[in-house]
């Protein structure tokens, strides 16, 4: 039978679980607040939808100055839009090397015209702060507009210190701007804008926030609105200054994604319902079943985390690196036909060489179990060499 989006394969057995670093598991009262008929446009009540989701996201954040500017697109057009705002054509910007996230991020900035300069990528580590700070003493003419730093890199699956660049950034006495991608930290680990610093704060729907992909969002401060206002740069779309509007058109330039809106809102009441520190909490036990889990599959000798040290290890992903002569996206391909579990394939330079299990959003101790066991069995059925015990291990980890 061929394949199609709408026909679900074995429909009667249950649903596909989706462990991807994104998109991620949308869970019901996200579909149902979704579903909805559309207001007009000058309906209060979607004035309201509108500032409970900047009130909520600004929570999460960590702000109470920033002003939160959404847009009807994925993490890539809220990476353009700060690129656009910021940074002139020409004028310089310095990515902070964490995996293939921030590689990306600087060759979408050099797209636009910028010029990226680049901190040294260790594979399986968090980014450098030392290696910022000694490119912002460099720079003496002071051409670097911003800095941009990703706080988890789904691609390597690392975490970094944001608190820690912006000490770095101020001990080099450089006036450059603080840039930080939470598309995949947000909603699964602490983030706190004002306190570390952060001038602009990307996000995005569909990874911790548990909503389909399409909605993202700026957090802008005002040293960060006032160098977007410096900027000459032509732009329309994506100009914050037309965006900071109370006009509902203007603050989406044009018509407001109502559904998603409605979704994010509803998304963001689970996390206030559950408690942020719970929401953490549940995070990091998820993480460390995987982790115990992949431990145990890595005694076979065919299979080891990517990132070996456990502090860098992000909370919303686990990066497994493969051995040589293992087609790996043949297990993937098992994984999601077979055993209903999908899971990500390596990008960039990675691709091939290692697999992405993620766990970030709407995921409770037996969906990870679940899709482990599935993961497990896809090992197991490519003739993959894999230690036992994976699933006892992430069941103690579960209830330790
Ligand atoms: C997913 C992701 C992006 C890109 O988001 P899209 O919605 O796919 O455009 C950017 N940065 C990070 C860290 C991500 O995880």
């Amino acid at each position: 039978m061929k394949d199609s989006l709408t026909t679900p394969r074995a429909a009667l057995a249950g649903p596909q679980f989706l462990h991807t670093p994104g998109p991620t598991h949308v869970p019901d009262a996200v579909r149902e607040a979704m579903g909805r008929q559309c207001m007009d446009l000058s309906d209060p009540r979607l004035a309201d939808l509108i500032a409970d989701c900047e009130a909520g996201l600004a929570r999460l954040l960590g702000t109470r100055h920033a002003d939160v500017l959404m847009y009807a697109a994925n993490g890539h057009g809220a990476w353009e839009a700060t690129i656009a705002n910021l940074v002139a054509p020409g004028a310089q910007v310095l990515v902070a090397g964490s995996g293939h996230f921030a590689e990306a991020w600087a060759v979408h900035a050099e797209a636009m015209g910028a010029t990226a300069l680049r901190t040294p990528t260790r594979p399986g580590q968090a980014l450098d702060p030392a290696a910022i700070e000694a490119a912002l003493r460099a720079d003496t003419a002071h051409r670097i507009a911003a800095v941009f730093a990703v706080h988890t890199d789904t691609a390597s699956g690392v975490t970094s210190d944001i608190a820690a660049v912006r000490r770095a950034m101020d001990a080099s006495g450089h006036p450059a701007l603080l840039v930080a991608d939470v598309i995949a930290s947000l909603g699964a680990t602490p983030f706190r804008m004002d306190d570390w610093g952060v001038n602009v704060a990307i996000g995005a729907s569909q990874k911790a926030l548990m909503g389909p992909p399409g909605l993202s969002f700026t957090a802008v401060d005002a040293r960060a609105m006032q160098a977007a206002q410096a900027n000459p740069t032509p732009r329309a779309y994506w100009d914050w200054a037309k965006r900071k509007s109370d006009l509902l058109y203007r603050k989406f330039c044009g018509t407001p994604p109502q559904s998603l809106l409605a979704g994010m809102r509803a998304a963001l009441d689970l996390i206030a319902a559950e408690g942020e520190e719970a929401v953490f909490a549940r995070h990091r036990r998820v993480a460390n079943a995987v982790h115990a889990a992949v431990n145990a599959w890595s005694q076979g000798g065919a299979l080891k985390l990517f990132v070996e040290d456990p502090a860098a290890r992000a909370v919303s992903v686990t990066t497994i690196s493969v051995a040589d002569g293992v087609d790996v996206e043949a297990m993937r391909t098992v994984a999601r036909e077979r055993f209903h579990v999908a899971v990500a394939g390596g990008l960039g330079p990675l691709a091939g060489r290692m697999f992405r299990i993620g766990h970030l959003g709407d995921v409770h101790p037996a969906m990870i179990l679940g899709a482990l066991g599935g993961v497990d069995a896809a090992l197991r059925a490519c003739g993959i060499p894999v230690g036992d015990g994976a699933l006892q291990g992430a069941v103690k980890a579960l209830h330790e």
